[in-house]
């Protein structure tokens, strides 16, 4: 009720408090910016990847606009010296507009990125993009070996999409899912959400696909750290993620001491108030942690 009532207000919020808020979150407006935050995370012994903000675009001059962003960051990446890992959003390249469009775009910057030995992510977004992003991610997976998407341990339909094409050689983050999606299609209850997404790192494991275990929740991390100690999993198999800001600092420390991988999602540029605004939209909750954030840093 609270976090709906920020969100309710956020329009009368000055821009310059929501940046502070999204200060802790985003590592500025700029690629040179968020180059100098992965530079300091990987100095601290974490991987990183990257994310350019955008909203979904609604026409096809807004996508192609979406991809020549993305090919100058794979430009600037494959420059400098971190490593080389992006994330991008299908309905900024125009999923939701054409099928086409959004194939054609996204196949142009992960073939630029092959040649750069840069990998890149396809993030997932709300259930209507589903079937499509998996497709995109199964056509050019079989010519572009350094891609990988997101599995969703919210919806009912996950497991059998991890049957389908978590095979081996193949490269799936697990998370939660953060979209506002029904009942019909998704868990509601957050025991439910934690179980299938147990499971869904126990298939993945066990189909030696490579894995992202994308959380912040400690309940997984213990329960995944688990299986891979009872599987007698190699640290080659799997990461921990989590998002820029998001205050488990001395958690992840503990992981990258111990040998296991850890990478930090560093999402940039200058459309962070959109980016902001939707985020808490799509899932009142956030503004609770953020607020959360704004007194409590460990
Ligand atoms: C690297 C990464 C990539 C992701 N990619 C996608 C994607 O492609 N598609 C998608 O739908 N979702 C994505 N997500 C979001 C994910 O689906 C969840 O919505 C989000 O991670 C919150 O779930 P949780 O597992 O952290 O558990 P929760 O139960 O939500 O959180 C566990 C604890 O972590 C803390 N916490 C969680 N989030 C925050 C925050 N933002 N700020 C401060 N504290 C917080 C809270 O204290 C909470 O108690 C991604 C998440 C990560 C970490």
């Amino acid at each position: 009720m609270f976090n709906k009532l920020v969100v309710a207000l956020m329009p009368l919020v000055p821009r310059a408090i929501v940046k502070m808020i999204s200060n802790r979150y985003i590592a500025g407006e700029d690629t040179a910016s968020a180059i100098k935050t992965c530079q300091e995370l990987q100095a601290q012994g974490f991987l990183t990847t990257m994310d350019i903000l955008g909203e979904s675009v609604t026409n096809e001059l807004q996508a192609n606009a979406g991809r020549e962003e993305y090919l100058k960051l794979v430009s600037d990446v494959s420059k400098s010296d971190i490593e080389k890992n992006i994330s991008l959003k299908p309905t900024a390249l125009g999923l939701g507009i054409s099928d086409k469009l959004a194939f054609d775009n996204i196949s142009a910057i992960i073939s630029k990125a092959h040649e750069k030995g840069i990998f890149i992510r396809i993030d997932m977004e709300d259930s209507p993009h589903t079937s499509k992003t998996i497709q995109i991610y199964k056509r050019l997976r079989a010519e572009f070996p350094r891609i990988g998407t997101v599995i969703q341990a919210y919806m009912h339909r996950s497991m059998d999409d991890v049957e389908a094409i978590a095979t081996e050689g193949g490269n799936l983050r697990i998370c939660k899912g953060i979209y506002k999606e029904s009942a019909k299609i998704a868990f509601q209850d957050s025991q439910e959400i934690r179980q299938n997404f147990v499971s869904l790192i126990q298939e993945m494991l066990s189909r030696k696909a490579y894995i992202g275990i994308a959380t912040h929740d400690l309940y997984l991390f213990d329960a995944s750290l688990k299986l891979i100690s009872d599987m007698n999993i190699s640290p080659e198999m799997y990461e921990f993620q989590a998002l820029l800001g998001v205050p488990i600092d001395k958690r992840l420390r503990e992981l990258v001491d111990a040998g296991h991988r850890v990478r930090i999602y560093v999402p940039f540029g200058s459309q962070w108030y959109a980016y902001s605004s939707r985020r808490l939209q799509e899932n009142p909750d956030i503004a609770g942690y953020v607020l959360k954030n704004l007194f409590i840093r460990n």
